[in-house]
């Protein structure tokens, strides 16, 4: 089947361009999932949501945001109809994977200050080192004060990084399987390396504290309630000389949150409620409270229920099985250097579009939601209606490896869901890319999913 080349769908080219400006400029402000709900409410509010504590009722055409925790966040646009008939539903990840600061990070070696780290996420180690980093994140001190910490983004901010062998002593270390030439214990971050006059010990490490103490008011201790990460430092950027991509970090699955997000701003007035989620924790399992598999999404459906009529658990129930959900992560596109990992009839590429993935999971389909085919025919109907331009794949040939996401947890509240998402390069490294048509397009589809699936 052949599917059309965005770029080549449209003649204007302009629309695709200005909406990857806002896209890049959310992702280099969006490191974290904490960064990434602070961007999406500042959006929202912008588009007239409030937060639902405002509403005591709540009606057609009101919009509403719900967050949790600071990490995951939902978004309601409330329709006509009973939102026992179901939702519309776009869900997406704001967790990516990164080298999380340990609790006891602190220490000197050698005259340099360091921070330990345990990685977060499924991460190739020895991509992160040598590469400019930064941290961000909070310390949160014992009287409850949330320090924010964002050290590396601004022109004129340092950075840190992770050291590696020059080549001229590698000959041992190359002989190393790549899983194991950097290891998880040696992602340490170097971030000093001035002694403090006037100490006996653990100079360098003095300094840094004061530094700390200095410019946040922290002490050693607070790193004990902090949540740090390190993350790869600078902007997202155009990538290639035609512009035709976006480099940076987080695109999984920050992509599929910002094209989700934008979209339910888009809705007005809808007949059935629609619903953007945004959650946390996808790359270590959807686990905890602001995880997929948290109860945090049917509670809130329930309080939307609670709000607009009398309230009881059938019709939580009812709304929930009525729903429909585009649960949205990137897929892996095909890469001109490594096709050997796809089985090309059933691969994505760039430029052609949403990708919808019946089934994830890995070697015979373990663990995957595997979409029901009354629901992709639906599908098909609107977007062709719409003219957009889609593909379908799934993760690599059969037994090359495979992968999870989120739609399995929600499929398990018996709504139909599908996995759907946009075609990613360098999944997981410090920088990938997306074509920037197939951001388009996507936005374009969740606009045509959230309007007019029924
Ligand atoms: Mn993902
Ligand atoms: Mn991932």
């Amino acid at each position: 089947m052949y599917q059309k080349n965005i770029w080549e769908k449209y003649e204007d080219h302009g629309p695709i361009f200005e909406f990857n400006e806002g896209y890049k400029n959310f992702l280099t402000h969006s490191k974290n999932e904490r960064l990434a709900v602070k961007e999406a409410i500042k959006l929202a509010e912008a588009k007239g949501f409030k937060d639902l504590k405002e509403f005591k009722t709540l009606k057609a055409g009101d919009k509403v945001y719900v967050i949790n925790r600071k990490k995951n966040i939902a978004l309601f646009i409330i329709g006509t109809e009973p939102l026992t008939n179901g939702l519309n539903i776009l869900g997406a990840h704001i967790d990516s994977p990164r080298l999380d600061v340990k609790q006891v990070p602190l220490y000197e070696s050698y005259d340099f200050a360091l921070l330990d780290t345990h990685y977060y996420g499924g991460v190739k180690k020895y991509q992160w080192v040598t590469i400019p980093l930064a941290i961000v994140g909070v310390v949160v001190k014992k009287d409850g004060t949330v320090v924010d910490i964002n050290i590396g983004d601004e022109p004129n901010d340092p950075v840190v990084g992770i050291s590696d062998l020059l080549i001229h002593l590698s000959g041992e270390q190359l002989q190393k399987r790549a899983a194991n030439v950097i290891e998880g214990e040696n992602l340490d971050v170097t971030i000093g390396s001035i002694p403090l006059k006037d100490k006996e010990k653990d100079k360098v490490k003095e300094n840094i504290l004061k530094l700390l103490k200095e410019k946040y008011d922290i002490e050693e201790e607070d790193f004990l309630s902090a949540e740090l990460e390190i993350v790869p430092a600078g902007e997202t950027k155009d990538y290639g000389l035609d512009r035709s991509m976006v480099a940076g970090y987080g695109h999984d699955d920050r992509v599929c949150a910002y094209t989700s997000l934008m979209a339910t701003l888009e809705i007005e007035n809808p007949s059935r409620t629609c619903c953007c989620i945004l959650v946390d924790k996808e790359e270590i399992g959807s686990v905890g409270a602001t995880g997929a598999q948290s109860r945090f999404f049917e509670d809130t459906i329930a309080t939307l229920i609670s709000k607009t009529e009398d309230y009881n658990d059938l019709k939580l129930r009812e709304a929930l099985t009525n729903s429909y959900m585009l649960s949205s992560d990137v897929s892996a596109a095909v890469d001109p250097l490594f096709v050997g990992v796809n089985e090309l009839k059933n691969s994505c590429f760039f430029a052609k579009g949403i990708v919808f993935n019946k089934y994830t999971g890995s070697r015979g389909k373990g663990g995957c939601n595997d979409a029901n085919p009354e629901f992709i025919a639906k599908l098909r109907n609107v977007l062709d209606t719409h003219e957009i331009v889609y593909q379908t794949a799934e993760l690599g040939k059969v037994d090359q490896g495979g992968g999870g996401t989120i739609a399995y947890i929600l499929a398990n509240l018996n709504m139909n869901v599908i996995d759907a998402g946009i075609a990613v390069l360098n999944m997981h490294a410090p920088m990938e890319i997306v074509s920037k048509a197939d951001v388009y397009e996507a936005y374009k589809a969740y606009i045509a999913f959230l309007t007019d699936i029924k």
